[in-house]
């Protein structure tokens, strides 16, 4: 059968996901907001269409606009990308109610693993270890949510049944800071998700962020593309992913991504996701499941040489994994930075014409961005313009490439964090292999 792609996303993803249909000689549709319609894979894509206004709500969104542009295009399928609908069990089933293909996971997996809450007490189930934690917290009975906190004891966190990018998490030392951070985030919660999906769990000292890449078909073959360490963040963001890990045990890694293999297998998981974890002291302990192809994928296709969007499309088409577990190999290191439109001091997030624009390049250096000279950054959107990934065969050649990198790199007309970016590659902290955690910053 003859595919056609609508990518329901825009920046960097839309344009990775365009070039992986275009490698498979499958047709594209992109979908834009007005703002968007100078975006590069707009200009790339076989067939555009513009769905709505600015607001992500009005288009990237809106899932009868996106439907529909799937009809008139007489489209086969839909990317979600990551963020936007990627991640939303309705919209997954609504695709392939409508007769379309959702290149993802079924809507019933999203369902279990897309939601914190149900994904730990599944992985309970299976054996592994979680962080001691609540079920859903009633807002509105704070004396009962007071005893389930003493019960656990402080220090906690304040989480999101459905995550959020590191937003909507509160850490708290006692009662007070319990009462005063649900009373907070109360309303909030209730209007962007218009449910309460508010729990607690006990808040980790230094842990490091470690992460396994699963890809799983529908022929019940499940693979792990390795793990990548992912603990320097700012505010829980991520910021510099890397790939390998280091100075962790092999025979707890490989015992953990076995145990993740054997929950894709008794879920009858589909297609590409993550398993998150803290580690501390030889100790993992899952946080999240991400149903969804990952910002920071990008470092484990370095080191395995594995088009990991491909494969998704691959699978979400009916076809098996195309490669076997003992097929794949390290070949190197990987590390990437994240390169926002925000100021390197205060990071206020920037919007504007970049005016000048020169990528850098080199064996081992890849530039995944929408952006060019010209190019008007638009306020409504997640500040990552691109993603700079070195590969090389050991750390310590990813870590110089990546500064000389860093020092070709030129946006000019809006501010970035190329400066902080440099300051943590240019640390001699950061660059003793797996010595930093999730403090780090
Ligand atoms: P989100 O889905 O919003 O990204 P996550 O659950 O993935 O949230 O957590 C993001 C980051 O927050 C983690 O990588 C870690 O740095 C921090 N974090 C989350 N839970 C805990 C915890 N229990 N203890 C310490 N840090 C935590």
């Amino acid at each position: 059968m003859l595919h056609k792609v609508i990518i329901a996303n825009r920046g960097e993803i839309a344009l990775r996901i365009l070039r992986a249909c275009k490698e498979l000689n499958i047709k594209t549709v992109a979908i834009y907001s007005t703002v968007d319609k100078n975006l590069q894979h707009v200009f790339l894509a076989d067939e555009t269409i513009c769905i709505g206004s600015p607001d992500p709500k009005d288009s990237y969104l809106n899932i009868p606009a996106i439907i529909s542009a799937a009809e008139i295009t007489a489209s086969t399928a839909i990317h979600p990308g990551y963020g936007f609908l990627s991640e939303n069990a309705n919209f997954a089933e609504q695709v392939e109610k409508s007769g379309f293909i959702f290149i993802g996971p079924t809507a019933s997996n999203i369902k279990l693993m897309g939601n914190k809450i149900l994904a730990i007490n599944t992985m309970k189930q299976m054996g592994i270890q979680c962080i001691l934690g609540s079920s859903y917290l009633s807002l509105d009975d704070m004396k009962k949510n007071i005893s389930i906190a003493n019960n656990i004891g402080y220090p906690l966190i304040i989480k999101s049944a459905y995550g959020g990018g590191g937003q909507n998490m509160y850490i708290v030392h006692n009662d007070k800071d319990l009462i005063f951070s649900l009373n907070c985030i109360k309303t909030k919660e209730k209007i962007i998700n218009n449910h309460d999906s508010i729990y607690i769990e006990k808040y980790l000292d230094n842990p490091r962020h470690i992460e396994i890449q699963i890809m799983a078909d529908n022929y019940g073959n499940v693979i792990t593309l390795y793990e990548r360490d992912c603990s320097i963040q700012r505010r829980y963001q991520k910021i510099i992913e890397e790939a390998p890990v280091f100075n962790i045990n092999n025979s707890l890694l490989n015992n953990i991504k076995n145990k993740c293999i054997e929950v894709c297998a008794a879920i009858n998981y589909r297609g590409v996701g993550t398993f998150e974890f803290l580690y501390k002291d030889d100790m993992f302990y899952f946080i999240e499941m991400n149903t969804r192809i990952q910002v920071e994928h990008t470092v484990t296709e370095m080191i395995t040489g594995i088009d990991i969007v491909k494969e998704q499309l691959l699978i979400a088409f009916g076809q098996p994994l195309s490669i076997k577990q003992h097929e794949i190999n390290i070949l190197g290191h990987a590390i990437e930075c994240r390169i926002n439109a925000e100021d390197s001091n205060k990071f206020i997030p920037s919007a504007g014409t970049i005016n000048y624009f020169h990528p850098p390049g080199g064996l081992g250096i890849r530039w995944e961005s929408h952006i060019y000279a010209g190019y008007k950054v638009p306020i409504y959107y997640d500040s990552m313009i691109g993603k700079l990934i070195c590969f090389g065969k050991n750390r310590d050649i990813a870590v110089l490439r990546m500064k000389n990198a860093l020092s070709e790199l030129i946006i000019d007309g809006i501010d970035t964090n190329i400066q902080f970016i440099n300051s943590i590659i240019h640390n001699s902290y950061f660059q003793q292999q797996g010595t930093f955690n999730i403090k780090y910053l």
